[in-house]
């Protein structure tokens, strides 16, 4: 059966299929370090949607599972080949079809990855806000189908508050458009939400129509230095409930650490946190001053601040290197728990009992503004019983989380990685709700199956 699967993609797709492994190995596994990998069928490369719709008429006819790929950045093991799949590749499928200044919008294929739109929408005064970390090395394709967060989300929203109108294709061939470039939309069932988000699990999205804002002229940055991080996120709290900054990123000591290593910055390393802040528009100078005064009163032990752009941007770089500086300390195990922002202190203090309890290294940093924290546990590959520790740590950190009313995911995704953990923040009645909604895009069951819910 799958050689028949083959047969019949390399006669409609010629040199897009790789079947030697040699080569297939490259395309089947993303960032995340212990989700679970196997072996495809088969990589399909796909340039157009009528490749798209060929490889997925051949899946469905010969009943073989599908992975679609982005850019391979995922950290939940979702982009990661499943044994005997088609490994769906959408990256080469990276054109800009068109941007509209006076609607401000972009349409683009999946492929593009973000801070090529990012330039390309420069070039006409806009922007595209969300900014993952991964932004030079993530797709919008992948974006969309992991609801990817970023720093600017506390202002802006995630990437389905910029989403207008997809083409996806569907299992059986069928393509569809969903939504619409209206800024008001309430006909029929938002098919767009339903696809942001949904792990390459319903359909492949082949095109994107998305919104665009306007550069914005004014940027302050501010760097604030705390000497506990239960100070710094009580200061995240206080900050939020009085103005609105457009990014505020946590990092404790370990990642200061991590950072100064690998870059060489002369972060504080005395501090035990460090809170990246930045205020746009056309208050930024005003909304800077409420951060300042903020940070102060909740013992700041340095606050600096710059309204130089270029030079805001180098120190937000720190925090963009962030992930990089801690992978370089031994293998990682990275949380994405999320928390009503209110509650951070008490995610933080939770954090800091399950390091203390494992035994282990958690360097933490994070969206703080969002109550989004990614606290990385850093081990040993080498060690067995390092490596079981660090996964009970992981697994106690989303529990932490989960009892606070929080959620197992904030931007990440759940791909294969945090699935155990679905169940515990939902119930049975809501799990089987989703299956039913995967059976109407997917009712033989072969888009990405056994990931995200
Ligand atoms: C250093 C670093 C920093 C990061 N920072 C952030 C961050 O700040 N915020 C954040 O949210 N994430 C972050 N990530 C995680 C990752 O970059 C995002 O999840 C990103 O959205 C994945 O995009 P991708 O193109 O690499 O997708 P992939 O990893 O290729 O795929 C991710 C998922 O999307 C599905 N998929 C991909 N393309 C399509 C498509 N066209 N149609 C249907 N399904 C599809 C895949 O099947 C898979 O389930 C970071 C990762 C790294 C390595």
């Amino acid at each position: 059966m799958s050689t028949a699967a083959t047969t019949e993609l390399e006669r409609l797709l010629g040199t897009k299929v790789l079947t030697d492994p040699d080569r297939t190995g490259s395309w089947s596994r993303d960032q995340s370090p212990l989700a679970d990998v196997g072996t495809p069928l088969a990589v399909v490369r796909a340039t157009s949607t009528d490749d798209v719709v060929a490889t997925l008429r051949v899946a469905t006819s010969f009943g073989v599972p599908v992975v679609t790929r982005g850019a391979g950045s995922g950290l939940a093991g979702g982009a990661n080949a499943s044994d005997g799949c088609i490994l769906l590749s959408v990256e080469g499928m990276d054109e800009i079809v068109e941007i509209d200044p006076a609607r401000r919008t972009a349409t683009v294929q999946p492929g593009v990855i973000n801070s090529a739109l990012g330039r390309a929408a420069a070039e006409h005064g806009l922007r595209y806000t969300p900014d993952p970390g991964s932004r030079d090395i993530s797709s919008i394709g992948g974006n969309i189908a992991t609801n990817a967060g970023g720093m600017t989300c506390c202002k802006y929203g995630v990437t389905a508050d910029h989403v207008a109108s997809l083409v996806a294709v569907l299992p059986d061939g069928t393509v569809v458009r969903t939504g619409a470039t209206t800024r008001k939309n309430v006909t029929g069932l938002d098919l767009t939400r339903l696809l942001i988000g949904s792990e390459g699990t319903l359909a492949v999205v082949v095109e994107a129509t998305v919104w665009l804002k306007p550069v914005s002229e004014h940027e302050s940055t501010i760097v604030a230095m705390f000497p506990t991080v239960d100070a710094a996120v009580q200061a995240v709290v206080a900050t939020t409930a009085r103005t609105t900054p457009s990014a505020m990123e946590l990092m404790d000591r370990t990642t200061i650490a991590a950072v100064n290593a690998l870059t060489g910055m002369g972060i504080d390393a005395e501090a035990e946190a460090v809170l990246l802040i930045t205020c746009d528009g056309p208050a930024a100078a005003t909304e800077a001053v409420v951060c300042e005064e903020v940070a102060s009163a909740h013992g700041a032990t340095e606050v600096f601040r710059t309204d130089d752009r270029d030079e805001g941007a180098e120190l937000m770089n720190a925090r963009r290197m962030a992930l990089p500086a801690l992978e370089k300390q031994g293998s990682i195990l990275l949380d994405d728990v999320g928390v009503p922002v209110g509650l951070l202190p008490d995610m933080v203090a939770a954090i800091a009992k399950v390091s203390a309890e494992h035994d282990v290294v958690v360097g933490t940093f994070g969206h703080a503004a969002d109550g989004n924290l990614h606290p990385t546990i850093i081990f040993d590959p080498a060690d067995d019983a390092a490596r079981q520790r660090a996964r009970e740590a992981f697994a106690d950190i989303v529990r932490a989380a989960l009892a606070l009313g929080g959620t197992v995911s904030g931007e990440h995704g759940i791909g294969s990685l945090k699935l155990p953990f679905v169940t515990e923040m939902y119930g049975a009645a809501e799990i089987a709700l989703m299956h039913r909604v995967k059976a109407a895009f997917d009712p033989d069951g072969i888009m990405n199956p056994g990931r995200g819910y």
